[in-house]
């Protein structure tokens, strides 16, 4: 097909990410085979079960004569399938993983990285709070970022191979270094990922407001501010223990603003609390 942009893409892991990437390459006949290989059998059983795509029994098998290779697990299982992987890729393939962190990925895969494999980190900007080989869809990337972290050396073909890949997915490229990505990613998601977790935890721990009232009449703020906080537990553990200077740095600013506005709140403050709104008020109606 004129649209083929890989021979066999492999994706190791068959979770939201991975089963997306493969509806919207079948979808789009970007790729003449899509293999795919996840650690627990019953991943694999349903992977078979809803045909997501030629499910394989060992990473080996799934990644033999890939022009493409997918990381799509947590991220502090990248090392370990990278390990796993590493003596079966064939020559001349990329390797690309989805992670939500970085800097700590390039240097799980790095070390492990045959000769004449190139590897070109990335991170979808697209997700939901579901998880596993069932929750993905076709149109999961259509629009959203997907930021590529390529390092000094990577080779420009294998770039903008991997690049019209993504973009037929529906994708926006952009191009960010790994540190700078992980900063950005610990303010735009990271952190607030942290800050739904914990506000959850309030209401479980309150005596006075029982589980039932708080399901019941969840209002604008709990229902909508919280929904992303039913994520992979696996996941979100992971990017926090591998983003762990730059969400310290973002939850240390969030705490001092918070304490400003609680101060603002004992004290009284009407000027400050409305000064604080009106300002981000304008910052969030930027955002669509
Ligand atoms: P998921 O929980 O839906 O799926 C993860 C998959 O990895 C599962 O199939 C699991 O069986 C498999 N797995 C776990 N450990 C493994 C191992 N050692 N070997 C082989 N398979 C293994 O997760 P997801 O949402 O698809 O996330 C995958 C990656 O994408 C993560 O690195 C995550 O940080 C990143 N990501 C997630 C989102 C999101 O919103 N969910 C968005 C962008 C990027």
């Amino acid at each position: 097909a004129v649209t083929r942009v890989y021979d066999k893409v492999a994706l190791i892991g068959l979770g939201l990410i991975a089963g997306s990437m493969a509806h919207a390459i079948r979808d789009g006949g970007l790729a003449g085979r899509v293999t795919g290989y996840a650690r627990s059998q019953a991943t694999r059983d349903t992977a078979r079960e809803i045909g997501l795509c030629e499910v394989c029994d060992t990473a080996a098998l799934a990644v033999a004569g890939a022009d493409l290779v997918v990381l799509a697990v947590p991220v502090g299982a990248m090392a370990e399938v990278m390990a796993e992987i590493a003596p079966h890729l064939a020559p001349g393939a990329t390797i690309t993983d989805v992670g939500s962190v970085k800097q700590s990925v390039i240097d799980a895969v790095a070390p492990c990285l045959p000769a004449r494999v190139h590897f070109i980190p990335g991170h979808p900007l697209a997700g939901t709070e579901h998880s596993g080989p069932r929750a993905g869809f076709a149109s999961l990337f259509r629009n959203r970022w997907w930021l590529l972290t390529p390092l000094p050396d990577t080779d420009p073909e294998a770039l903008a191979r991997l690049d019209r890949l993504i973009t037929a997915m529906g994708a926006k490229t952009d191009r960010m270094d790994a540190p700078h990505h992980d900063l950005v990613l610990a303010v735009t998601s990271h952190a607030p990922h942290l800050i739904a977790y914990t506000m959850v935890g309030v209401a479980d721990h309150l005596r006075r407001v029982s589980g039932e009232e708080v399901i019941q009449y969840s209002a604008a703020g709990f229902r909508d501010f919280t929904r992303i906080a039913a994520s992979d537990p696996t996941m979100w553990r992971d990017v926090f223990l591998h983003n762990k200077e730059a969400t310290l740095d973002i939850l240390g600013r969030f705490t001092e603003e918070l304490f400003v506005l609680q101060r603002a709140i004992r004290m009284g403050d009407g000027q400050q609390l409305h000064d604080y709104f009106t300002r981000t008020r304008a910052i969030r109606r930027g955002i669509i």
